[in-house]
């Protein structure tokens, strides 16, 4: 294995290193203030992406770009770093173009789009123009199981209808947001079939235009008193009509299509939990050396220096692990890399709760308050522990694959016994 990244990647480490320095830490508190009053500090964002673009620091976590689209080419290993580095401002991937759930999408576009697609959203988003959603989890099934879905979209001439309600889908209120990728039941009587019916093959996706008539917006959902502006929407569709040509694949698809694009996208989000948690740590170790209690610095207390030391180095597996993935996705395909995906997405998710929780302990009460980053840096760990898939679903992988692989050996271990 090798995790050397590319000479590109070093002068991009810089340049993005220097353009967050110089121009997205700069307009921080602009954007917290704007978005503490509810709005989405569109301007500002809009502006620095500009910026960003002409800096060619733009796209750059998709591996297949071709020649025409606008963007930097990197691998996943070379991206890591780099999404290292805007995980410190969790807000500042959409200056660059990189921010969830677009990257994802834009991965299954990429993929899957017919010419037509292409054209009308995919370019679009690539240009950053527009934004969109993925909508999959509903509020009456359990989500982490996605073949309980049940939003019906049923073919009706050329259309497709669509009924059903959806909710936690992030970036639905976004100013920006033009587009919503809804995953649901096209055969609805195979579904119902009982034994032998596979689960995997009843759900497909369709591409609905925000504004389409029957889907409304209804709330976005405060995550733990949290309103993010770009939202984590309730979305309920009735009796929305796309075309039939707004059918991402084939029929039957949604289920492995889902899967296609959540693996690169789990990345990401362990990438940017990197970031978060060595800015956590900065954090904590400032503080640690510059406040006293009892007569010594809280660094020089033991039970701080645990937490510090136990901090670097769980950071420091968390990075390999991630490492790993993006190094095999970058070899072997990301199918090959699934469990991989898998395991950094149960230990990020984890990390970042661990982390930054001992980082406010050693803030006193101030670390709970929006004076520094950590309260939503936690809330943001605890949220991670849901979105892409609880803990549990992650673990059943790591764990079935594990299974799989002794039973694959049973009997190997006789030796070891006496
Ligand atoms: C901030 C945020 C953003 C999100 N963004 C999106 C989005 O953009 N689009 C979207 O579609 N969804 C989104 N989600 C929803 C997320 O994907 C779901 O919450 C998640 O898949 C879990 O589904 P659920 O909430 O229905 O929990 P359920 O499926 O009801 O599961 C409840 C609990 O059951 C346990 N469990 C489940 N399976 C197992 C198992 N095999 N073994 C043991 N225990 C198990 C787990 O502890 C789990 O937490 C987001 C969620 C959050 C918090």
């Amino acid at each position: 294995m090798d995790f050397e990244v590319s000479e590109l990647c070093g002068v991009m480490q810089e340049c993005l290193g220097h353009f967050m320095k110089h121009h997205v830490l700069p307009a921080n508190a602009e954007w917290l203030r704007v978005a503490d009053t509810g709005a989405y500090p569109l301007a500002l964002v809009e502006r620095l992406k500009r910026q960003a673009r002409e800096e060619a620091l733009w796209n750059l976590f998709l591996p297949g770009l071709r020649e025409d689209e606008p963007g930097t080419r990197l691998s996943n290993l070379d991206y890591a770093p780099l999404a290292e580095i805007m995980g410190r401002v969790p807000w500042s991937a959409e200056v660059f173009n990189c921010s969830a759930p677009d990257t994802g999408n834009i991965e299954l576009l990429h993929l899957f789009a017919t010419p037509e697609q292409r054209e009308r959203w995919l370019l679009p988003l690539l240009e950053g123009e527009i934004r969109s959603c993925f909508a999959m989890s509903e509020p009456d099934v359990a989500s982490s199981d996605a073949t309980n879905i049940r939003t019906s979209i049923r073919r009706d001439g050329d259309h497709y209808v669509v009924n059903g309600r959806k909710w936690f889908i992030t970036g639905a209120s976004h100013p920006n947001c033009r587009l919503a990728i809804v995953m649901g039941i096209t055969d609805e009587q195979a579904a119902q079939g009982g034994q032998g019916a596979d689960r995997h093959a009843h759900h497909s996706l369709v591409l609905v235009p925000m504004d389409a008539h029957g889907l409304e917006v209804v709330r976005n959902v405060p995550i733990m008193q949290h309103r993010f502006p770009e939202g984590h929407c309730e979305l309920l569709f009735r009796d929305v009509r796309v075309p039939v040509s707004n059918l991402v694949g084939h029929e039957g698809e949604g289920f492995a299509l889902a899967q296609a694009r959540l693996g690169p996208g789990r990345v990401h989000h362990c990438m940017r939990t990197i970031g978060q948690c060595e800015l956590a740590l900065d954090l904590m170790c400032e503080r640690a050396l510059g406040r006293r209690t009892f007569g010594k610095a809280l660094g020089e207390h033991a039970n701080v220096q645990d937490w510090i030391a136990h901090s670097r180095v769980e950071i420091d597996q968390a990075r390999l692990l991630v490492l790993r993935a993006a190094w095999l996705m970058d070899r072997q395909g990301n199918a090959a890399a699934r469990v991989d995906v898998a395991a950094i997405k149960l230990v990020a998710a984890q990390l970042q709760t661990r982390v930054v929780d001992r980082a406010m302990q050693v803030f006193g009460a101030m670390g709970l308050t929006p004076d520094t980053p950590l309260a939503w840096l936690w809330t943001w760990g605890r949220a991670m522990r849901f979105l892409d898939g609880p803990d549990e679903v992650h673990l059943r992988t790591v764990a079935r694959h594990e299974l799989a692989r002794a039973r694959e050996h049973l009997g190997n271990t006789a030796v070891y016994y006496r």
